[in-house]
């Protein structure tokens, strides 16, 4: 009986892998379901082989089942080779350009032949050897038999030469093995045909198969990873095309608003100057809309980062309040402040977002408020070097429906969005919390509607036990700059027109060139300049590339000014990183362009 103990084995095995298999959450892809095919085969082979080699010992004489037991096990064998063959076939198909019409036409013409073969092993002979515990089959249906499964072992091997490209790493180990284990079969029945191997060497090859390729578990992480991937390529496609519509955007607003500005000081009648004070409040509308999609994109694709630096608070508030004031129109609202005298004058964190974010907070309060108060509140807690501010903005406006504030924080989501008018595309407060969790923060809304609402954010700032020197001055300030030369450099007509109109104020003489290769050409010519402002997306050769190139000119310093579109936050640092002197964002403000003109052409007041 000893015998039995392989095809025992390979039973115990193969009812494992199918208890496994079986048990997990597959997925349903052609090649596990060949799997399991191949499974079920292999299984059914072993209790078929343990059947045979019993009933051999017990019921040698009964030849008639013998022989219907191992026709039943040739179908197996058939099926197996056959489904192997379909499985590394499939494989090895191109994955991106899986051609099924030639899969399908394999499928059929096999299942063709296999119906021939099959036909075959019912029909033609089988012998019984079973003498002194040898026991195997022979005759015209198994030759069949072998002769079939070496074709197929003859066109596996074919087919992954061939293929070779297409299958990668771990999808080899189940074909090199079966290869050898092939191999070594044909040499053992040679020389000890009772050694009854099939069914343990089907199995053996299925367990590789499971830990190599087809355990549910790898290929529900593979899927996974896929379609992870596939979601990141499409959220990065996403941004990618946000900041290239962002700058597209921001081409003609800087046109619109640079005219405007420009044309709002000439000497024009009163109506069209507050038409073109209109213009310019609803291209700064505009460009908020843009910076906001700019912000959520960048913050949702991880890119957002917070940029510490030492500030002055108080200054900050004082600006929060004028801004709020100035937002105010002729809305009949009461703003009260108070601000804890405790909290300390310089404090090291991210102003810029820190005031975004209550600057979300103080524009809702005045968009959502008809009449009563705004109150803006900031107290603080103290503990070691570490300044928790608490910050309030409170209001007696329309207030939010107790059901919809879980909605407050969704990007794109309006409550109320039928029943007002006011302007808005939902991304404010979106932002404001990714902002605050950011920066490590919490905020919180508290609101009765037809009653008002009061948001509440709590954000840790680090305090700094140094003097601030603050910058002299604020106040818009123009200068004539009267003999200085600047380069504007831009591939955009209608950008560099806005640029130097915007810089006529100052009387400079300028110089425009379309290319960063003209502007080499004159500087290379010794054309002197006092400032170069310098586009980035320039064909051929971008803003950084040109600076790169400027800065192998011997004897080069004239400062290089990046004014760019591309107004993404971080972009400042990534230019000043670049070498630039300064950065200025386009549409240009006037106020922006102030500081640049006195900080590199300061000459004498106007
Ligand atoms: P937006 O104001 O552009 O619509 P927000 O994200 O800032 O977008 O706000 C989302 C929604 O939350 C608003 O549409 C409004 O319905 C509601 N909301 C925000 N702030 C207030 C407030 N202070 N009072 C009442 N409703 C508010």
């Amino acid at each position: 009986m000893s015998n039995l103990y392989i095809p025992v084995c390979a039973f115990f095995c193969s009812l494992l892998l199918i208890i496994v298999f079986f048990s997990k959450k597959n997925v349903k892809t052609k090649e596990t379901k060949i799997f399991s095919v191949l499974l079920i085969t292999s299984f059914i082979d072993t209790i078929i082989m343990v059947l045979i080699i019993y009933i051999g010992y017990v019921d040698a004489d009964n030849i008639k089942l013998l022989v219907l037991l191992n026709r039943i096990d040739f179908i197996q064998y058939l099926v197996w080779a056959w489904m192997f063959y379909l499985y590394i076939y499939y494989i090895t198909l191109n994955i991106k350009e899986k051609s099924l019409k030639g899969y399908n036409i394999v499928v059929r013409t096999t299942f063709i032949i296999n119906l021939i073969i099959l036909i075959l092993i019912l029909v033609l002979p089988v012998d019984i050897y079973n003498v002194n515990n040898v026991m195997y089959s022979y005759g015209l249906a198994t030759n069949c038999l072998y002769v079939t499964c070496g074709l197929y072992l003859f066109l596996i091997i074919v087919t992954v030469l061939v293929n070779i490209k297409n299958i990668k790493n771990k999808k080899y180990v189940p074909v090199f093995a079966l290869i050898f284990l092939a191999v070594i079969l044909l040499i053992v029945r040679q020389f000890n045909p009772g050694l009854l191997l099939i069914s343990a060497v089907l199995t053996y090859i299925n367990l590789i198969m499971y830990f190599t390729i087809e355990n549910p578990d790898l290929k529900l992480i593979k899927e996974l990873n896929f379609a992870r991937n596939q979601a990141l390529e499409a959220n990065n496609a996403k941004t990618d095309f946000l900041s290239s519509m962002s700058h597209e955007i921001r081409t003609p607003l800087n046109a619109i608003m640079g005219f405007s500005q420009a044309l709002s000081e000439e000497d024009i009648p009163k109506s069209a100057k507050e038409e073109i004070s209109d213009i310019v409040s609803a291209s700064e509308s505009l460009l908020e809309i843009v910076n906001g999609i700019l912000d959520i994109s960048k913050i949702e694709a991880n890119k957002l980062e917070i940029i510490n630096t030492e500030y002055d608070f108080n200054k900050i508030l004082k600006e929060l309040v004028s801004l709020t004031k100035a937002r105010l129109g002729d809305k009949p609202l009461e703003v009260k402040v108070s601000f804890d005298p405790t909290i300390p004058p310089i404090l090291y964190g991210d102003h810029l977002r820190l005031k975004q974010i209550i600057l979300n907070l103080l524009t809702n309060s005045v968009k959502y408020t008809k009449e009563g108060y705004i109150k803006f509140e900031v107290s603080s807690i103290i503990k070691d070097d570490v300044c928790r501010l608490i910050i309030s903005v409170e209001d007696s406006g329309i207030g939010i429906k107790k059901e919809k504030i879980d909605k407050l924080f969704t990007k794109f989501e309006r409550l109320d969005a039928d029943n007002t008018t006011i302007e808005g595309t939902g991304l404010g407060l979106a932002i404001t919390k990714k902002l605050v969790e950011l920066m490590r923060g919490n905020i919180v809304v508290q609101s009765v509607y037809g009653k008002g609402s009061k948001f509440t954010v709590a954000i840790d700032q680090k305090i700094v036990n140094k003097p601030y020197i603050e910058e002299k001055e604020t106040t818009f300030e123009e200068f004539n700059a009267e003999g200085k030369k600047v380069l504007i450099v831009d591939d955009n007509v209608l950008n560099l027109k806005v640029a130097a109109r915007l810089l006529q104020n100052y009387n400079v003489a300028i110089t425009q060139v379309t290319s960063g290769f003209d502007c080499l050409v004159l500087i290379n010519n010794h054309e002197y300049f006092d400032l170069i402002l310098c586009d980035d997306m320039m064909p051929k050769m971008n803003g950084a590339e040109t600076l790169k190139q400027l800065k192998k000119i011997e004897g080069f310093s004239i400062p290089v000014v990046m004014l760019t579109a591309n107004a993404i936050s971080g972009m400042r640092e990534k230019y000043l990183n670049d070498g630039f002197d300064d950065y200025l964002s386009k549409p240009i403000q006037k106020i922006e362009l102030n500081k640049i003109i006195k900080k590199f052409l300061k000459n004498n007041k106007l």
